[in-house]
């Protein structure tokens, strides 16, 4: 039959290398036809992304690569495009399938021109939903694309919720692996470095989700990830402590019931099921085996040690605009920590800072609104960490 066309928006990335992982597994060329691929610094990765995979367009988001990029896939036949006005070119490429993959905000403009196609969208760019909220859903609703999550607690409650017993939802349950500082005081995180906070006890992942999973920011930018794609309450939402990173998330019934998702911590699962939902694929990935597990741990997460967890609550009580301010200042404390201009705490700092300062902001009622509290939560952020 006809080809599955893909693109994939943030291809040289962990998730992007492991959703091609997926895509050569379940058939390659002979099933999907790879119309953009897109990086940004990684000029050498995404060229040869290109060749193998037969991709027609390849773009850096970094206009300063363009003749690099050119360079590199010079003579294969492949067009090149780069920056922003290249990112919206890869979007508008008539994918039906696109995986929104780029880390942080620069992800939204993209992943909402595809989706403005109709192109279904695979969500593993968790700052869409964040900023853009409802919003962002709509866009994909009125368009007719689905929206299917890649996130892996999300993934795993998407695979879990059965549609029929949606009334019956009384919680969800995200699971946290509490990351590399789990068992430490806030004066031992105090003065760690981007090094040692990137350094994930189970997931093999990009810089900024593993420095927010050591922040827990990664779970905060989930609560109100989660409340945008299952339409919940802040109040139904909890997060449990699960070092072991088995159980992916859960969904509570209100008969007593709960459904989980179990698996290897491996994103090729939630990108497969994404990439074939609603069927499931046949992958080689690890397999669970209970008898060498033995046990699986729980613990309450604590608020103190994480104040990221208590921000997406405020976050999700104040609603509006909050999630788009708390996540521009979160991105751009988080560079700045990367650069070491702030400590590792500091970034929950400049975070509740902004946040406080611009709690009167009106609601958004287009995109643009959400563009203009992102660019501005940034500069106030930028503010705050130069006057530390
Ligand atoms: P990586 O940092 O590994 O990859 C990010 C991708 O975006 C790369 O292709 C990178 O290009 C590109 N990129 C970087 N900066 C820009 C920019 N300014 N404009 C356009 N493209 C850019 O991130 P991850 O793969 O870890 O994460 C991607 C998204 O998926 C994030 O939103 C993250 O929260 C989410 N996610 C990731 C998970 C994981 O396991 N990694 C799990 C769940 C969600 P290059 O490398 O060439 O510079
Ligand atoms: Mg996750």
């Amino acid at each position: 039959g006809r080809k599955h066309r893909l693109s994939i928006l943030g291809s040289t990335g962990s998730i992007g290398t492991n959703t091609l992982d997926v895509i050569r597994q379940l058939g390659g060329r002979d099933r999907f036809d790879v119309l953009a691929l897109t990086g940004s610094s990684n000029i050498t990765l995404l060229a040869e992304q290109a060749i193998a995979c037969g991709a027609k367009l390849a773009v850096t988001a970094d206009a300063g690569q363009y003749a690099a990029l050119k360079d590199a896939l010079a003579g294969s036949g492949i067009a090149v495009a780069a920056g922003p006005s290249g990112l919206l070119e890869a979007a508008g490429m008539d994918a039906e399938w696109v995986m929104a993959a780029i880390v942080g905000t620069a992800g939204l403009a993209p992943t909402l021109a595809a989706a403005r196609r109709g192109a279904d969208i695979a969500l593993a760019n968790k700052e869409c939903l964040v900023s853009a909220g409802a919003l962002f859903v709509e866009t994909i609703g009125k368009a007719g694309g689905r929206l299917i999550p890649v996130d892996s607690e999300h993934s795993a409650i998407f695979q879990v919720l059965e549609e029929d017993q949606r009334h019956a939802v009384e919680r969800i349950v995200l699971t946290a692996s509490g990351g590399p500082f789990r068992t430490w005081t806030r004066e031992q995180m105090a003065d760690v470095t981007a090094e040692k906070a990137r350094a994930h006890p189970n997931w093999s992942m990009g810089l900024k989700i593993s420095i927010g999973s050591a922040s827990m920011f990664n779970k905060a930018l989930e609560m109100i990830e989660a409340k945008h794609l299952f339409n919940v309450r802040p109040e139904q939402i909890e997060v449990i402590v699960h070092p072991q990173s088995i159980i992916h998330s859960m969904v509570g019934y209100t008969d007593g019931s709960v459904l989980a998702q179990l698996g290897c911590p491996d994103m090729r699962t939630a990108i497969g099921y994404a990439l074939t939902y609603p069927l499931r694929s046949t992958l080689n990935v690890d397999r669970l085996d209970f008898a060498k597990l033995a046990r699986l741990d729980f613990e309450a997460p604590d608020e103190v040690r994480f104040p990221a967890l208590r921000l997406a609550r405020l976050a999700l009580t104040r609603d509006g605009l909050q999630g788009a301010i708390m996540n521009a200042a979160e991105e751009t404390a988080f560079h700045a920590f990367v650069a070491g201009r702030i400590g590792f705490l500091d970034m929950a700092e400049v975070v509740e800072t902004v946040m406080d300062q611009m709690v009167d902001v009106a609601p958004a009622t287009a995109i643009d609104d959400v563009f203009a509290a992102d660019a501005e939560a940034r500069v106030r952020a930028a503010e705050v960490i130069t006057a530390r």
